[in-house]
């Protein structure tokens, strides 16, 4: 296999990772591919053998420079000074079709330096986990690191109970996160703190990298796509479940899926982390999260920035989460300026499907429907409890009749943004059964389901309906 290689983290220099090479599966099995990628990749010419080898570790092509990255965290509040890819590996840089430069990380890559008391693996249902929800959120439009593949062995590994170890391949433009600067600020290692600041301004924001004040202004467009990344989850249902620092990506992705979940009945104080016992990343408080989290940024280049960087940075993240938050969740109800009122009328008909426990997608997709001054109870979601629900569409009538679009324009726009499908945990769960049995044909009927969210798929209506009763607690587990 031939790759043309680029590798700037590489170049930083030994304080920046430890050089080593991936420890592969042996006899490895090919679980899922995503074909679309490798074609983007440069990948596609390439037989299944010789992917398979690749994705399984089993063989690095000339030019790479395999290494793991060291980067510290705070994790659940607490500050963890030396954390590192315990157990991914970035294999090299690549450019893709368009010359964007693309970091492959290898998870489940076996020991490195940073693995402390872990054995390097994961586990083949975290990283079917991984590479449904990246996959999924990536095709709802949200940002996020991409699966590329999943290959599985007979490599016992131990967790609650014995698993196959398993390698996910995804790649990025970047894998570098709030944390990797912690360590830096925390080690006073001022230098290289400037150096891995220069990288990511150089290959993440050149537009910014000319200014006098480019370490303030760096900190206000990671501000930016934060606040932006975390008003799309809010909007969209999407729950991270382990915000700490170091899964916090620099470029503004959804990065490192643990146990994660997406919405089903509308609950702000969702808790998708089992061992979150304290709710600190539940659903309500991301918003928030990401705040803290800019804060611990900001702290860590304090030695690079003016007095006013800091809270210039909150205040950007602020204003682009609301900013950004209100414009989304008017688009879900078809609106398409916004006036006053507005607001109210979201977080009311957010406090309705709270105390009814409705499903969220699918409230937002029937309303996607919903003709002006229809019966209230056609909408079969919330068929059982119209009556409370009809003051609420009163309103919404009476809103939407000071709208330009007709019912079906309307119901255009937001059928691209209220999707049909997403990621119910069931339904990955029930996917990740199969495959562990080595019948891998569910994981790929989900993943075609969810590669085009917003679309009709008469042949997957059963995908779209509401999670049955025994799915909808399932305890998911924190290990991986
Ligand atoms: P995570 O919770 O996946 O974000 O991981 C937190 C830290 O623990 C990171 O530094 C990981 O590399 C490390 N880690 C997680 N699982 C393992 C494992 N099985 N072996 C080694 N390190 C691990
Ligand atoms: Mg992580």
């Amino acid at each position: 296999m031939t790759l043309i290689f680029d590798n700037r983290y590489d170049a930083l220099g030994e304080r920046f990772y430890a050089s080593l090479y991936p420890d592969p599966l042996p006899n490895p099995r090919a679980v899922i591919f995503n074909d679309d990628a490798l074609e983007t990749l440069g990948l596609k010419q390439y037989g299944l053998d010789d992917l398979l080898s690749f994705f399984s570790g089993n063989s690095v092509p000339e030019g790479a420079a395999p290494l793991a990255m060291v980067y510290a965290g705070h994790q659940f509040g607490g500050y963890s000074p030396q954390l590192g890819d315990g157990r991914g590996i970035l294999i090299g840089q690549i450019r893709n079709k368009k010359g964007t430069l693309i970091d492959l990380h290898l998870k489940g890559a076996g020991k490195t330096p940073f693995s402390r008391m872990g054995d390097g693996r994961a586990v083949l249902r975290s990283c079917i986990r991984e590479f449904l929800a990246s996959e999924a959120l990536h095709h709802l439009g949200i940002p996020s690191t991409r699966a590329l593949a999943v290959t599985t062995s007979n490599e016992p590994v131990q967790r609650e109970t014995i698993e196959n170890a398993s390698m996910l391949m995804r790649f990025s433009e970047s894998h570098i996160r709030f944390g990797s600067f912690e360590y830096f600020a925390y080690t006073e290692q001022f230098d290289e703190l400037r150096q891995l600041c220069d990288y990511t301004l150089e290959n993440h924001f050149p537009q910014i990298v000319q200014n006098e004040t480019k370490y303030d202004d760096f900190l206000c467009a990671v501000a930016e796509k934060t606040g932006s990344l975390i008003a799309q989850w809010q909007a969209f249902g999407f729950a991270h479940g382990v915000m700490n620092t170091d899964n916090m990506s620099i470029i503004g992705q959804t990065f490192d899926y643990g146990p994660y979940g997406f919405m089903e009945k509308f609950d702000p104080y969702y808790i998708c982390n089992h061992s979150d016992d304290r709710g600190r990343y539940a659903f309500n408080r991301q918003p928030l999260i990401g705040h803290w989290n800019c804060q611990a940024l900001a702290q860590a280049l304090s030695s690079l920035t003016t007095s006013v960087a800091a809270k210039n940075m909150l205040q950007t993240y602020q204003d682009t989460f609301i900013k950004r938050y209100h414009a989304l969740m008017c688009r879900k109800l078809g609106l398409m300026e916004t006036i006053e009122g507005d607001k109210d009328l979201y977080e009311d008909l957010l406090d309705l499907m709270e105390g009814y426990g409705i499903d969220y997608t699918i409230f937002f997709r029937s309303l996607s429907q919903y003709h002006q001054n229809d019966d209230v109870g056609k909408i079969t979601i919330i068929k059982s409890c119209a009556d409370d629900f009809a003051p609420w569409f009163k309103r919404y009538n009476e809103r939407l009749a000071l709208e330009s679009l007709d019912d079906n324009d309307r119901h255009e726009v937001m059928k691209k943004i209220n999707p049909k499908y997403i990621l119910r945990n069931y339904l990955a769960q029930l996917a990740i059964q199969n495959s562990e049995n080595g019948d891998h044909s569910d994981l790929h009927r989900l993943y075609t389901v969810l590669k085009n969210p917003y679309d009709e798929q008469p042949e997957f209506e059963s995908y779209a309906r509401e999670t049955p009763p025994w799915g909808q607690h399932l305890q998911i587990s924190c290990s991986s």
